[in-house]
């Protein structure tokens, strides 16, 4: 029987519903939530992504502010217009798009993000809050792979669940999340001796490798389910009808553009999984809804009085 789909843009949609709901409600209280976003340069795929984020905010009726300094800006002049979106209490949200050029200090400037408008998630101090569960924002991608569980109903608590990939950005915090869901979370990474037992003991399979259809049908445990987080991009006609053998549709997609997206699971997966996440279509559209998701939590937390947020999400 083919895998369940775990339908990442169904829940974008039934979120983006209930986020429209409370927006509304707290921009009535006078709190119209607003996200500042840092675009520096011109790289194509950064510019994309941030023109995708704003109008999710758009969509949404959130305030959207975008800051494109150029690509030759140092450290120091970043670091002003972040102590400047810090200091603005209309911005609830600071989107700082990577990677930075290579004469900016990265690390300062994502540390230099006021935590509580920190909506991707990547502060050490909403890190730590996360190690230690206690409430803060959690980066987008791996809240994202949680929501799906959820709302599918996966049951998670004592579930063996393995996480393959360990950055800072998706494996750690996903393992994390798993762990305080209660399951019993294997780490792997490029070292881990032998993956392929790994996977097949699993009830839940997370992929954030980065690594095309690295993740062999016959690793995962029939009925389990596979959240895939990879995303890469295949322009190599040979790789492609290596990985789509059995999808004719996609490969002929794939003959007509010059390229497809494949996941870190082989497609094929979906023929022993008991549910999966596509690519495209899974995870993918749940990174931007939960940074919006993250920018109303974020107005929410830091604006509304804290009587007044009784029963809130
Ligand atoms: P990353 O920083 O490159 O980390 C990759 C991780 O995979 C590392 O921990 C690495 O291990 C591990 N790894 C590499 N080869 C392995 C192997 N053969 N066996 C086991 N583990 C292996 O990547 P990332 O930023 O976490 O992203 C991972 C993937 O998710 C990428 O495809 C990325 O495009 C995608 N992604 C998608 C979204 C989305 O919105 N859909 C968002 C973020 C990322 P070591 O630590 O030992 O090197």
């Amino acid at each position: 029987m083919p895998a369940r789909t775990l339908d990442g843009l169904k829940i974008r949609d039934e979120i983006f519903a209930e986020l429209k709901d409370e927006i509304a409600h707290l921009t009535a209280q006078g709190v119209r939530p607003g996200l500042a976003a840092v675009l520096v340069g011109e790289i194509p795929a950064s510019q994309l992504y941030v023109r995708s984020k704003i109008a999710a905010c758009e969509q949404l009726g959130m305030a959207h502010w975008l800051h494109t300094p150029p690509a030759s800006i140092n450290t120091n002049s970043l670091l002003q217009l972040i102590r400047e979106l810090n200091s603005n209490n209309s911005v609830d949200g600071i989107l700082v798009q990577l990677p930075l050029p290579s004469q900016v200090d990265s690390k300062r400037i994502l540390e230099a993000v006021d935590p509580a408008k920190d909506v991707d998630g990547f502060h050490p101090v909403n890190l730590g809050r996360l190690v230690s569960k206690r409430p803060g924002l959690v980066a987008c991608t791996p809240a994202g792979c949680m929501e799906i569980l959820r709302r599918y109903k996966i049951p998670i608590e004592g579930a063996d669940a393995a996480v393959l990939g360990r950055s800072d950005i998706v494996g750690k915090p996903m393992a994390l999340l798993l762990m305080h869901a209660n399951a019993t979370v294997t780490i792997c990474h490029s070292k881990t001796r032998d993956l392929p037992e790994t996977v097949r003991r699993a009830d839940i399979v997370v992929a954030a490798m980065g690594k095309a259809g690295y993740v062999q049908a016959d690793w995962i445990r029939p009925g389990a389910t596979v959240i895939d987080v990879g995303t890469n991009k295949i322009t190599d006609p040979m790789e492609a009808e290596s990985l789509l053998r059995s999808f004719p549709d996609r490969l002929e997609k794939f003959r007509a553009k010059g390229h497809v997206l494949i996941g870190d699971v082989h497609p094929d997966a979906g023929r022993t999984a008991g549910a999966l996440s596509p690519v495209p279509g899974g995870v993918g559209p749940m990174t931007i809804t939960m940074l919006m998701s993250n920018t109303v939590k974020a107005a929410r937390l830091r604006r509304v009085p804290a009587a007044s947020q009784a029963g809130a999400r």
